[in-house]
């Protein structure tokens, strides 16, 4: 798969004007939600950094609020080589992994020390888009959480069209989950959007068109108010539709394969459909029309997920 997009020059929006190194904020001085927009959580997912850069030299200022810009593991970023770009995604530990009270007061690793520092602009905030892309070639999407009041606001966004709900990780707490994001009686509002493929240039667009819709459903931006293009949905023909992740497929071993070069988004009509094998063992899909999201091998490892189970919400 061809990595099509280039890294982006950083060096003057590594300064941020906040005093935290790349945090930028800007207050409209009036009342209004608190946005956080974050990129780079994974150092070799560039779209979110583009969009955020495009967003900077267009001079946007929030109409309302207050806005956050955050591009968040520059030191894994700084080690990307778009001919291994697996290998930049972080440096010592996932970094959307650490989001919990016990990883970041032990300050050990450059994601933990990273995280520290980006938490008090994370807690800060009432409304988080963070910005992924994926290692393999799928339609975007937009992962929830399991929160109903994250997945009407996804509703709203018209974009992109699949809204995954999922619980997140065992082994970590995702920012998005973080603190005021994953209390359930709150009224904070996160979503993750996984844009394409790490090198699509169609990634770059995705970005951006969810940067627009999500500032103008929360209000801070006013129709017009973004770069050009930004708010055209007209590629967006089909409606959205909610997808709730059942279980993951956690590898259990090295030795695992697909049957076929899934994509994702793959909707597989009859129970006990082989997808794959895991040591010798058949890997078979749950239930009647189950989908496939984000399948992927190249980090399998004993305990990576390397497929998710997902059935349609009607
Ligand atoms: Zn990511």
């Amino acid at each position: 798969m061809t990595f099509e997009i280039d890294p982006p020059d950083l060096s003057s929006e590594r300064a941020g004007n906040t005093g935290t190194t790349a945090v930028w904020h800007f207050d409209s001085g009036l009342p209004g939600p608190n946005v956080l927009l974050s990129a780079l959580v994974h150092g070799n997912e560039l779209c979110g950094a583009w969009a955020l850069k495009n967003l900077l030299a267009s001079g946007f200022r929030p109409a309302k609020g207050k806005l956050t810009l955050a591009f968040c593991n520059l030191v894994a970023f700084d080690q990307f080589n778009r001919q291994a770009h697996d290998a930049s995604r972080f440096v010592d530990e996932d970094l959307n992994r650490v989001w919990m009270a016990q990883k970041l007061a032990d300050p050990s690793t450059n994601e933990r020390r990273r995280a520290n520092e980006l938490e008090p602009w994370v807690r800060q905030a009432d409304y988080l888009l963070d910005l992924h892309s994926m290692h393999e070639p799928s339609p975007p999407l937009l992962v929830t959480g399991v929160l109903q009041r994250n997945i009407d606001f996804g509703l709203r966004l018209g974009v992109p069209r699949h809204l995954v709900v999922d619980a997140g990780h065992k082994d970590g707490t995702r920012m998005r989950d973080y603190a005021q994001f994953g209390d359930p009686q709150g009224q904070a509002l996160a979503l993750l959007v996984e844009c394409g493929f790490h090198g699509a240039v169609s990634s770059i667009t995705v970005a951006q068109q969810s940067v627009a819709q999500f500032l103008l459903a929360c209000g801070l931006a006013q129709p017009g108010q973004l770069p050009a293009g930004w708010e055209d949905l007209s590629d967006q023909a089909m409606s959205q539709q909610v997808l709730d992740v059942t279980e993951p497929v956690v590898a259990r071993s090295k030795n695992v394969s697909f049957t076929q070069q899934w994509q994702g988004m793959e909707c597989l009509p009859v129970a006990g459909t082989v997808i794959g094998h895991d040591d010798g063992q058949p890997i078979v899909t749950p239930y009647d029309n189950c989908v496939l999201i984000m399948p992927s091998l190249r980090q399998a490892l004993p305990g990576v997920t390397v497929v998710r189970f997902a059935r349609q919400r009607h």
